[in-house]
C-alpha cells in the first residue's frame, strides 16, 4: 500500500469517460444540496433554468450561471458577515478564514465545519502523497498560521500521512532554518519567495543546506512554484525537489499538486473539482493547450456550494496522458501562469510579471527585485525592473546588462530600466509576494494614480 504513488489510486487512474461520469453525478448532486439548502443559490440556478432532476450530464454545467469575487463581495455587504452563501448553521462552524486581502479593500470570509477540515487535508494528502512525502517524513510549514489558510491544510495532511509535523508558526527566519536543519526535517513548506529567502538566510548564518535532510519542497501561495528560473534556483540552493501546489481561499484548499515525475506542470484533482478553461472575454471554452480563465466547481466544501467560481488566473490544460506518472488527471501546464488583471500593457507591449521573474531568476546573484511602472515627463510609460545584488563578488554591472538585454528580447525590444537596490531596501515577503509597483498616472486624470489590482 506505502508503494502506491497514488493517494487515491482508483480515481487517479480512472478512464475519462468514468471520471466524466463521476462528476456529472456530484454535479447533480451538488445542485441539489445548494437548491434545497442556500435560498441566494437556488434562486440563481432557477433564474438560469437549473433544477437537480436536469442534470445528468456534464454538458449541463453550462447552464448554470457563472460566479464572480465581486458577487461574493456584494452578497457580504449585503449579509454581513458571510454573505447568503453559507448551506449551514454558523453555530456548527468549528473554523473561521478569510482571504489575504491582496485583491480588493474586503477580505472574502469563509466558515468550515468538522467535515470540510477531513476533505481539507484529503485534498492536501493528494498533492503530498503524490510528490513522495511518506509517514516517515519529519514536515516543516514555514508558514504563520494566522485566519490566512495558507498551509493549514498541508498541515492536518501531513498529520493523516503519518508524518511528523513541524509547526513553524511564528517564528523568525532564522529560527525557521534552524530548527529545520536540528530537527532533520525532510520536507519543507513554504511560499517560493519564502523558500528563497530561507536559502539566503541559511548562507548568512554559515549553514550548508546541501548537508541537511531536506529532499523535498513543497510550494503553494503563488505561482513561481511553476516558472522554470525559480522551481531550479529553489532546488539548487535547497538541493532538494521542490513541487509546486496551489489553492484557495474560496475552496478552503488546493485543487492542483505537481507529481514526483515533475511534469512541469500540476494535476487537477478531478474526482472532487470540475475546472473549466475559458475565454475571459467570451466566457466560452477554449480547447487544450490555449490559454484561458480557471473556473471551479468544488464538491468538497460542506459549508459553502461553490459553482462555477471565476478565478481570474490564467491556465493552460493539456491531457493528463502527457505526464509518465500514469495519472489520467488532466495537467494545467506550467501550473497557473498569471492572473487575468495581471497584464500591463507598457508602450504598446504586454507584459507580464511571471515573464520578468522567469527572466531575473535565471540569475541566482539577484536576490530581491522589484517591477515599477511610473510615467516619465507627465506622459510616457517606463517599467523599470530594480534588483538587489548584494554579493560582494559579483559584477552587478555585467548582470544588470543581460538582465536588460534579456527583458528587451523578451518583449519586442521594449527598453526597460535596470537598477540596482540598495541590499535590503526592497520589500520582502512571507506570503502572496507583491513585486508590480505600478505608479503610472492615468491620462485624463492628472496626478491621479492608478489603484493596484
Ligand atoms: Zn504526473
Amino acid at each position: 500500500m506505502t508503494e502506491s504513488p497514488y493517494w487515491n489510486p482508483r480515481h487517479e487512474t480512472m478512464p475519462r469517460d468514468r471520471i466524466e461520469a463521476l462528476q456529472a453525478r456530484k454535479l447533480r448532486n451538488l445542485v441539489e444540496w445548494a437548491d434545497s439548502s442556500v435560498p441566494w443559490q437556488s434562486k440563481r440556478l432557477r433564474d438560469a433554468g437549473v433544477t437537480p432532476d436536469q442534470v445528468s450530464s456534464l454538458d449541463d454545467l453550462q447552464q448554470i450561471p457563472l460566479m464572480t469575487r465581486e458577487d461574493w463581495m456584494q452578497g457580504q455587504l449585503e449579509h454581513p458577515p458571510y454573505g447568503p452563501i453559507l448551506a449551514a448553521a454558523p453555530e456548527s462552524a468549528i473554523r473561521y478564514h478569510m482571504t489575504s486581502g491582496t485583491t480588493g479593500a474586503t477580505p472574502i470570509r469563509v466558515l468550515d465545519g468538522m467535515k470540510d477540515w477531513e476533505w481539507i487535508a484529503e485534498m492536501w494528502c493528494y498533492g503530498l502523497w503524490g510528490f513522495g512525502v511518506r509517514p516517515s517524513d519529519i514536515v516543516f510549514v514555514a508558514f504563520g498560521y494566522s485566519t490566512f489558510i495558507g498551509f493549514w491544510g498541508l498541515h492536518y495532511a501531513g498529520e493523516k500521512i503519518g508524518c511528523l509535523v513541524l509547526p513553524g508558526g511564528a517564528m523568525t527566519t532564522d529560527q525557521r532554518v534552524r530548527q529545520i536543519v536540528d530537527m532533520g526535517a525532510t520536507v519543507v513548506c513554504s511560499t517560493p519567495t519564502y523558500a528563497l529567502r530561507m536559502a539566503q538566510e541559511a548562507k548568512s548564518m554559515g549553514v550548508d543546506l546541501a548537508g541537511s535532510s531536506v529532499q523535498r519542497l513543497i510550494l503553494s501561495g503563488e505561482p513561481a512554484g511553476s516558472i522554470p528560473a525559480t522551481k531550479k534556483l529553489i532546488e539548487r540552493e535547497w538541493v532538494a525537489m521542490a513541487g509546486d501546489t496551489a489553492g484557495m481561499t474560496e475552496l478552503g484548499t488546493i485543487m492542483i499538486f505537481e507529481c514526483a515525475e515533475q511534469p512541469g506542470g500540476t494535476h487537477i484533482i478531478e474526482d472532487h473539482y470540475i475546472e473549466e478553461v475559458l475565454d475571459p472575454e467570451s466566457g466560452k471554452p477554449v480547447p487544450y493547450g490555449e490559454m484561458g480563465e480557471r473556473v471551479v466547481t468544488s464538491f468538497g466544501r460542506g459549508f459553502i456550494p461553490v459553482f462555477r467560481y471565476r478565478t481570474r488566473d490564467l491556465v493552460v490544460k493539456v491531457p493528463g496522458s502527457s505526464c509518465r506518472c500514469g495519472r489520467t488527471f488532466d495537467i494545467y501546464e506550467g501550473g497557473i501562469r498569471g492572473r487575468v488583471d495581471d497584464m500591463k500593457l507598457v508602450r504598446g507591449t504586454n507584459v507580464y510579471p511571471r515573464a520578468v521573474e522567469a527572466i531575473v531568476r535565471e540569475f541566482p546573484e539577484i536576490d530581491e527585485f522589484q517591477i515599477h511602472l511610473y510615467t516619465a515627463e507627465g506622459i510616457r510609460d517606463e517599467i523599470e525592473v530594480l534588483m538587489e545584488i548584494p554579493d560582494v563578488d559579483a559584477d552587478p554591472y555585467r548582470i544588470m546588462g543581460e538582465v536588460g538585454k534579456k527583458l528587451a528580447d523578451a518583449h519586442e525590444g521594449l527598453r526597460f530600466g535596470v537598477k540596482q537596490a540598495e541590499t535590503g531596501t526592497l520589500p520582502r515577503f512571507e506570503l502572496k509576494a507583491k513585486r508590480m509597483l505600478d505608479e503610472r498616472i492615468v491620462i485624463g486624470t492628472e496626478g491621479e494614480r492608478r489603484s493596484q489590482p
